[in-house]
């Protein structure tokens, strides 16, 4: 296939506090690179923007190390509500789910209102949806999440946030840290598209929502995709991903859209991780947070962020 562009592809875990031990970091590379082949080489063979996203999500989903469908932590009342959205740069058209349980792969609810007059469905329309669909009721909890949630609960809920990665040694140790998967993915004609996946923040009253179903969390234009991770009130309040993705469209780099961003987050004392891509197949990455679970691929090779703790605010390629 003759290729018009470039594909670029950039996928995160989550941001946070930083992962306990070697073991988890190279567990966690091993997952992301896994995910960062498969879907890079269906971009090669003429995937779109969208599909990509779809897949890549699907794969993050499908760990249970991750914080969205199989693996989402529980919120307060021990239950999983998980939250999905997907945006399709080319056609400008944002699509979630709102704290839905018992699916396996929410985005694929989200990818299914891409073509829906009513695109964003709360709880009860979006298990309405599930059952429209015909999915399989399913179980998405973990003895890990679990574990983490009861040791949580003796504590009275005193963690901001549950922890990054579900890993043993994790659940042993203080983990206040991030969870949630997005991927941004630039095809072959030079579309972007933008996905993002959580089982939110871990330990939620009821009925909250999470930046990964607003745009402020996942955003995409002809111009850039946005997929961020990290605390969602603190996400909101920045209205993160379109205020990089306007930045760009107003005629600014993408290296600089993140910069000026990630300094105002930072500024704003925010506890957040982005992931971006941009038409002409920059790639960047920015955190306010200790660690951003992120890896991508450029065309030529692959590479992550995973050992990224200096203090600089954003990385580009
Ligand atoms: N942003 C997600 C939320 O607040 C959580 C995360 O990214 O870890 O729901």
């Amino acid at each position: 296939m003759e290729l018009q562009v470039q594909p670029k592809l950039i996928i995160h875990g989550g941001a946070g506090s930083s992962l306990h031990g070697k073991g988890g970091l190279e567990a966690v590379r091993r997952s992301l690179h896994t995910v960062i082949e498969e879907v890079y080489s269906l971009l090669l063979c003429g995937a779109t923007a969208s599909q990509a996203v779809v897949h890549g999500c699907q794969m993050l989903e499908d760990n249970p190390r991750f914080n969205a469908g199989t693996g989402s932590v529980l919120q307060s009342d021990g239950q999983i509500r998980m939250s999905a959205s997907l945006m399709d740069g080319a056609l400008g058209r944002f699509s979630g789910v709102i704290n839905i349980s018992r699916v396996k792969n929410p985005i694929e609810l989200a990818q299914f209102l891409q073509n829906s007059p009513d695109r964003v469905l709360s709880d009860f329309g979006s298990a309405e949806l599930a059952r429209e669909m015909q999915l399989p009721s399913y179980n998405a909890l973990t003895d890990l999440r679990l574990q983490e949630w009861i040791q949580e609960r003796q504590d009275n809920f005193k963690s901001a946030m549950a922890g990054v990665v579900a890993e043993p040694e994790l659940v042993e140790t203080s983990n206040a840290g991030r969870g949630t998967i997005g991927v941004v993915a630039l095809d072959a004609s030079g579309r972007l598209a933008a996905g993002t996946s959580t089982g939110g923040k871990g330990f939620e009253r009821i009925g909250r929502v999470s930046d990964s179903a607003m745009p402020a969390g996942n955003y995409a234009t002809s111009n850039a995709g946005v997929s961020c991770t990290g605390i969602g009130e603190d996400i909101i309040d920045e209205c993160l991903a379109p205020r990089i993705v306007v930045r760009v469209t107003d005629g600014i780099s993408l290296k600089e859209a993140m910069q000026r961003s990630f300094r105002e987050a930072h500024q704003n004392k925010r506890d957040l991780g982005a992931i971006a891509l941009d038409a002409s197949g920059a790639i960047a990455w920015g955190k306010t947070s200790e660690i951003l679970l992120a890896a991508y691929h450029n065309g030529e090779k692959i590479g992550d962020t995973l050992e990224w703790t200096g203090n600089e605010l954003i990385g580009y390629c």
